[in-house]
């Protein structure tokens, strides 16, 4: 396995707004998060809106910084560089896609004259813009259309602009805010190949951010942003007979957490507290025996099991639970 290029720890950013009057308020956008990238790999991540998605990207970007934990990126500590070191990482490392690929490229130049303008800005010495530019638009698949002013091409090859301009200063690292987020579904499959196609013939790593829950098809593994933290991981599994299966798994934070799936609590009627206990096959969490009062304030008038009725209802759901455990792990086994 690659070694890791990203490592993100209890990662924390909090953007503080001043409002009227000057009293100022606090929105934590990360809350504590932990990710590994490795070298190579393509990450998708998805979550609802306003969970922290962008803002994980901007902080690798190199566009925000950290207001705690760590951000490394290959031996940079993100939140420890100076802003002209942060400045030379955010040029020289990171490449950027946008869900508006074409926002800033030029509608009446060529697509290949969009690609030159920001090589020339950027001072690019060697090769010639031209040459260079031809080169990126090959990369992209868009060679037969050099000439065509950005105006002529569908959504799709404007995206296909934006990401060569990204590619431009041979970034270690891309990262893309739900690139499709404008196209439809057939022109966005073919972007997703295209940055498989890069992943694999540039050895690119990525992260990309996206809507659809749909992604997972497309990269190698996905991770699920909730309230700022990394909730789950879907993960791609080769089952014996050569087919392949998504398998969703927990994610335990670096302190040992784990976020139960709201609908197993409700499921098991869990409230508040619950039994850890260990067993043969793993670890089994279950609502106390008993445990019926446990409402909004959590506080059961008691822990023992009154009658008999009671008794196998526990002894039901106990079996319940337990077959679900079984199962769950049955899969996850299976990896
Ligand atoms: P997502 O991309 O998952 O939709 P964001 O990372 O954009 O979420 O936002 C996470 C939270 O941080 C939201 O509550 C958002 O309003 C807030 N936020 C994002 N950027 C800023 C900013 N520049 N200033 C203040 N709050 C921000
Ligand atoms: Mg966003």
């Amino acid at each position: 396995m690659n070694e890791p290029l990203i490592i993100c720890e209890n990662l924390v950013k909090i953007y503080r707004l001043n409002q009227e009057g000057g009293a100022s308020v606090e929105v934590q956008a990360l809350q504590g998060l932990d990710i590994t990238v490795r070298e190579g790999e393509m990450l998708g991540i998805v979550g609802a809106s306003g969970s922290g998605k962008s803002t994980l990207l901007n902080v690798l970007g190199g566009l925000d910084r950290p207001t705690g934990g760590r951000a490394l990126v290959g031996k940079q500590d993100l939140g420890r560089l100076s802003e002209s070191d942060i400045d030379v990482y955010r040029r020289k490392t990171v490449g950027f896609v946008w869900q508006q690929g074409a926002r800033n490229l030029i509608p009446y130049l060529t697509a290949a004259e969009n690609i030159e303008l920001p090589l020339t800005l950027s001072g690019q010495v060697g090769k010639s813009t031209r040459e260079r530019a031809l080169e990126l638009l090959e990369l992209v698949g868009l060679l037969d259309r050099k000439g065509h002013r950005l105006e002529e091409l569908s959504g799709g090859e404007q995206q296909r602009v934006a990401i060569a301009i990204a590619l431009a200063n041979k970034p270690l690292l891309l990262l893309a805010d739900e690139p499709t987020g404008e196209l439809d579904t057939v022109t966005a499959q073919t972007i997703y190949d295209l940055l498989r196609d890069l992943n694999t013939r540039l050895g690119l790593t990525m992260v990309i951010v996206s809507h659809d829950p749909g992604i997972a098809k497309h990269v190698d593994r996905v991770v699920a942003v909730r309230d700022g933290k990394l909730a789950s991981e879907t993960v791609r599994v080769q089952k014996s007979d050569g087919a392949e299966h998504h398998v969703e798994l927990s994610v335990l934070d670096a302190a040992g957490r784990v976020q139960l799936p709201r609908e197993y609590l409700e499921q098991f009627n869990i409230k508040r507290r619950v039994v850890i206990e260990t067993t043969v096959e793993g670890i089994l969490i279950r609502k106390p025996e008993g445990d019926h009062h446990s409402g909004e304030h959590g506080i059961s008038s008691s822990e023992q099991v009154e009658t008999q009725e009671e008794a196998v209802q526990v002894t039901s759901r106990w079996s319940t639970l337990w077959q679900s455990v079984k199962s769950r792990f049955a899969k996850g086994e299976k990896q």
